[in-house]
């Protein structure tokens, strides 16, 4: 190498180092803001104007770097330091950072997140007392503790069935008050809370409902448990921020429950992500369950993919139960009649799986 050519190499590693040292003091002095902004109340949100610091630079430019690579070098570096000191990118309340410990949640005398294993069965929808009476016997008889029914029912099309509405949770509390049963059914607004909390312990939001910010923030504002579903192509991380979103608004009784999502394969109505188990279990401290229903939308592979799930660490599993499936007004195809529950029953148990 020429002597030139070193002494610019060794001029280009001391101007690095310069950087270096700079980037460092920059951060430092960063982070002193973030902390008295912070004492100050200050909203974290761009507290260090990042877009006016960006228009000073590129103003102020003497060259020969040209302006855009200006802003997006330091854009990066803005976007870094935000990272860092941003309080929800530290920590989010659902994180295991926060809270290492597993939630339990406590709904009368079910655990759900504890030592046992939770099942949740029952109709897709309530469609008569009979029908969940019959359902709900079958399934205490079992040993099932919490029963689902669908009262207000997300429907692709208007013109399928709707539900029974309030009609059909006032059937829910009375056939679960006469079996004994926990219950869980979907609400699809705020204006439906009030109501719904009157006839059932546990608020399911639905897949097609996991960012509806409105209904998470007012759930956030009841002390009522709250059945998270995973959104019908959502991400893990708008999984739990969507959930992030009831904690922060007040409410920690929060379940999550993977129920499949859309991907290009035809043999089941959805897929089942196993692996979002693992992940939700190990990123975050909140009760994780399994909808086997939904999640394949077909009856077959029930019992293998529930078995999958409990293995991978689920609390619990949800599945659809309805006394004369055929006959079904909503997922007539998925849901297994009570016979082929009592079968499944005994799978999992001589599987070595015990539910309650
Ligand atoms: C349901 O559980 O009744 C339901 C509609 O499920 P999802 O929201 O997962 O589609
Ligand atoms: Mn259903």
């Amino acid at each position: 190498m020429s002597e030139k050519l070193q002494q610019l190499q060794s001029q280009l590693n001391g101007i690095n180092r310069q950087l270096l040292h700079l980037l460092n003091e920059q951060g430092r002095t960063a982070d002193e803001i973030f902390r008295i902004k912070e004492q100050q109340g200050i909203s974290e949100a761009d507290p260090i104007g990042f877009q006016q610091m960006v228009n000073e630079l590129t103003s102020n430019n003497p060259g020969p770097i040209d302006n855009d690579t200006v802003m997006y070098l330091f854009s990066e570096i803005f976007r870094s330091i935000m990272k860092k000191n941003t309080k929800h990118e530290r920590k989010l309340l659902v994180s295991r950072q926060h809270k290492s410990k597993d939630t339990i949640i406590r709904v009368k005398d079910v655990e759900i997140g504890g030592a046992s294993h939770v099942m949740i069965a029952g109709p897709c929808s309530i469609e008569s007392r009979d029908q969940l009476l019959t359902v709900a016997a079958a399934l205490k008889n079992a040993g099932v503790t919490v029963l689902r029914g669908g009262a207000f029912k997300p429907r692709t099309s208007p013109y399928d069935f709707q539900g029974l509405g309030v009609e059909g949770l006032k059937i829910m509390k009375e056939v679960a008050d006469e079996v004994g049963m926990v219950t869980i059914s979907e609400i699809m607004s705020p204006s439906q809370i009030d109501t719904a909390a009157r006839y059932v312990d546990i608020f399911q939001i639905g897949a097609r409902n996991m960012q509806n910010f409105d209904l998470l923030k007012a759930v956030g504002q009841t002390g009522h448990p709250v059945l998270l579903k995973r959104g019908l192509s959502a991400t893990l991380e708008e999984f739990i921020h969507a959930a992030e979103y009831i904690l922060y608004n007040g409410n920690d009784r929060v379940m999550l429950i993977e129920r499949g999502i859309r991907t290009f394969e035809k043999w089941t109505r959805n897929t089942l992500d196993i692996s979002a188990v693992p992940l939700l279990k190990q990123e975050t401290h909140l009760p994780v369950l399994v909808d086997v229903s939904h999640a394949t939308g077909r009856k077959d592979i029930l019992l293998s993919c529930t078995k999958a799930a409990l293995a991978a660490g689920a609390d619990g599993v949800m599945i659809e139960v309805h006394p004369n499936p055929q006959a079904a007004r909503s997922d007539a195809k998925q849901q297994i009649n009570i016979d082929e529950f009592n079968t499944f029953w005994k799978g999992l148990r001589d599987s070595g799986f015990s539910l309650k």
